[in-house]
């Protein structure tokens, strides 16, 4: 999460219960959907979380000898999953640093050439002196949740019908470089939806305790979110609309370079605001685990709802704040689906 359009950190819990009122369709979820979300451990997060959140890699800053050492790692899980290389250097897309890009190719012959796009930023401010700074949960979380998440998509068989793009960002602290640079160089004939994630790790939200839910930015802005209540539902978290900062985070992370390019995105987190952010003190021992196996499950199974679907996720047309990504999709011409 960037800091440069920080909003005030005040929230209204009343908002928690009021959001959740209506009742929405459960995924009917299959044994071999249950026993590839079963895959996702809070152990397995743990173990990948401590090295990327380790002191060795000095706060993870863009560039620097502890991204290069973090982007090995990542592209070494991506390997070990089975993704295909997406970058210009293997699992490497280089820009002023390493964007690392994966994917899980779709089975059907119709829609693989349309991506749904995993992501999340893996740098982070670096260190000050003798303050390292690891940020663990911003966003160290996202990136292990993109590297567990891919490793248990990748054992379904058949695969989802579009293809699946799994990417982790440099430079987002510095204004969303990486995202930017992977918007302006494509992986993918037609990237119809982009899911960020962010901040998966703290319960401890500056407004209470955060379990068995997550919030979405730009909550009225696309159709992503009913399939992401669709995809709580089924696995016990809720999707709550923070009325206070939805909206105004969809600009803060990874997601936006997507929407500017009218492509449907939002940024998943379980609480915005942790009293360690953007401090030394967000180390990965104050993580919940087994809260973000829980929220990666989720995230899995919509994931692959986006993927399978018939139609790709699109654009709430009647909320006037998204008139201007809506005009910008419109710009991009051609059809959702490339005949292929
Ligand atoms: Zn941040």
């Amino acid at each position: 999460m960037s800091e440069r359009f920080r909003a005030t950190p005040c929230f209204r819990r009343i908002a928690l219960f009021l959001a959740t009122a209506l009742v929405f369709a459960q995924a009917a979820v299959s044994d071999a959907e249950r026993a590839m979300l079963d895959r996702i451990s809070a152990q397995s997060l743990e173990g990948h979380l401590s090295f990327i959140a380790s002191d060795l890699l000095e706060g993870r800053a863009t560039p620097s000898h502890g991204l290069d050492i973090a982007a090995e790692y990542i592209a070494a899980q991506f390997r070990r999953a089975g993704l295909e290389p997406a970058g210009t250097d293997g699992y490497f897309q280089t820009g002023m640093a390493k964007n690392v890009v994966g994917i899980l190719r779709g089975s059907d012959p119709r829609l693989r050439g349309s991506c749904v796009v995993l992501s999340a930023h893996y740098d982070h401010l670096g260190h000050r002196g003798a303050d390292i700074y690891n940020g663990a949960n911003d966003d160290g979380s996202g990136t292990v949740s993109v590297i567990e998440i891919a490793s248990a998509l990748a054992t379904v068989n058949p695969h989802p019908r579009r293809s699946i793009v799994f990417v982790t960002f440099f430079g987002e602290e510095l204004g969303e470089l990486g995202s930017r640079y992977f918007v302006q160089h494509p992986v993918c004939p037609s990237t119809v939806a982009d899911l960020n994630l962010e901040e998966l790790g703290r319960t401890d939200s500056n407004d209470g305790p955060r379990v068995g839910m997550a919030e979405l930015t730009g909550f009225d802005y696309t159709s992503i979110t009913q399939t992401m209540q669709e995809a709580g539902a089924a696995t016990g978290i809720r999707m709550h609309d923070d009325p206070k900062n939805s909206d105004s985070f969809f600009e803060r992370s990874d997601n936006f370079p997507f929407a500017e390019a009218g492509i449907p995105s939002t940024t998943l987190a379980v609480a915005f605001m942790f009293p360690d952010y953007h401090r030394p003190g967000d180390k990965w021992p104050k993580i919940d685990f087994a809260n973000m196996a829980r929220v990666d499950r989720a995230v899995a199974l919509g994931l692959m709802l986006l993927a399978n679907g018939e139609q790709p996720p699109r654009w709430n047309t009647a909320n006037p704040k998204t008139a201007a990504y809506v005009r910008a999709s419109a710009d991009q011409a051609g059809p959702a689906v490339p005949a292929k």
